[in-house]
């Protein structure tokens, strides 16, 4: 087939019926345009190049890639030689090329002589500076056929391409093309890399932070701390009995049970509080820029919360240790604290707050009561 399509003359008279499934034609294509998400993207060294390609094939002093967008046209790269660099116009979305391209589309739309067109006589690329007389173009179109845009050329010369240079110009078309599905493709991996990101870091069963996050964000506010001083707290905390639950209700009882407390636990954090599964029926939560005096203020409002709330079954209590960050001591050491304090609050009849210390030496060796 030959790949010239002379620019037709008139418009095809059109009905209601026919502008309505235009128009809804139109937004699917604008979706798909969407799915690219290469509108407003930074200029690309690869496009830039087919640019300058499609030029230098057809002896071309400009070549411009563009979309059609809804309201624009919005050129992703443009080649000129430095007469006329400063000289060509970003074009209008209703210009008529972008109506013929989209309405009209064919393998190659050519414009011997702008001037000689009626359709093109007043247009502003005869007005400008530039003088320009030719225009041609290539349909860049999506695998389903929707025409997304065009590779266009322009020339001062009134002239036509040649048979090879229509086929070039086609090839190039594609090739945009196919540089718009590899960045889809790269940004579906991205997407699935962030997505992946998350599972890494979220306890599967409660939906909150897991021991990973726990452990990535420890050691940010530890580090936080020890630059800017700022106060450091921790609470362990320790479902009571919740063995008992799991033998009585069973398994998936238990693990529903898990989600409800998770829950709690979460509706009593302050913004910058940061709650993470710690493992089993154990939770811990971080609290930046927060003194021993506030910690235990929090802890016991967590430990009233989870008791007066209403669970399946049964009611739950938990037990939590408090400590405070000594920076000297280090991060590992104020978790043994605050575990010390968890163990005192079980041994002491569980549902307490305890504020656990470092050495301390009656729990060398014991074990959990
Ligand atoms: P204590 O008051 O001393 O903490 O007693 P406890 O029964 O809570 O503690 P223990 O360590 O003896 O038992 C913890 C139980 O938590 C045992 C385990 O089956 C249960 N558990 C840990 N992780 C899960 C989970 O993901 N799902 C369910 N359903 N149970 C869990
Ligand atoms: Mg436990
Ligand atoms: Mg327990």
């Amino acid at each position: 087939m030959n790949d010239i399509l002379e620019f037709r003359q008139g418009v095809p008279q059109d009905g209601l019926v026919s502008s309505l499934l235009r128009e809804e034609a139109e937004a699917a294509r604008l979706q798909v345009l969407e799915y690219y998400e290469i509108l407003d993207s930074a200029p690309e060294k690869s496009y830039d190049d087919i640019a300058r390609l499609a030029a230098y094939v057809c002896g071309a002093p400009v070549a411009i890639i563009s979309f059609f967008d809804r309201d624009r046209q919005w050129v992703k790269a443009r080649y000129s030689t430095a007469t006329y660099a400063e000289k060509t116009l970003d074009l209008p979305r209703d210009d008529e090329f972008c109506e013929v391209a989209l309405h009209e589309p064919g393998h190659i739309l050519q414009v011997p002589d702008m001037m000689a067109d009626e359709r093109f006589a007043g247009h502003k690329l005869l007005q400008g500076a530039a003088k320009l007389r030719f225009y041609a173009a290539a349909p860049i179109y999506s695998p389903a056929g929707d025409v997304l845009g065009n590779l266009a050329i322009l020339d001062k010369r009134v002239r036509h391409l040649t048979d090879e240079q229509c086929t070039a110009m086609a090839t190039l078309a594609r090739q945009v093309m196919e540089l718009l599905e590899m960045r889809r493709t790269l940004i579906g991996l991205s997407d699935a890399n962030a997505k992946l990101g998350q599972q890494n870091v979220t306890d599967a069963l409660t939906g909150i932070p897991n021991r990973r996050a726990y452990d990535q964000k420890l050691t940010e506010e530890y580090s936080r701390a020890k630059r800017t001083g700022a106060p450091l707290s921790l609470l362990l905390i320790d479902i009571d009995h919740f063995k008992h639950y799991n033998d009585t209700f069973g398994h998936p009882a238990g693990d529903a049970a898990l989600q409800s407390v998770a829950r709690v636990l979460m509706s009593s954090l302050r913004p910058y509080d940061f709650l993470a599964r710690y493992g089993g029926e154990e939770f811990v939560i971080i609290l930046p820029s927060t003194d021993l005096t506030d910690a235990i203020v929090v802890a016991e409002r967590v430990r009233t919360l989870v008791a007066s709330s209403e669970f399946p079954h049964r009611k739950f209590s938990v037990s939590i240790g408090v400590a405070r960050l000594d920076v000297e001591a280090g991060a590992r050491a104020l978790v043994q604290a605050a575990d010390n304090g968890l163990y005192r609050a079980k041994a002491s009849g569980r549902n307490k707050v305890v504020i656990g210390k470092l050495n301390d030496s009656a729990l060398a060796g014991s074990a959990t009561p």
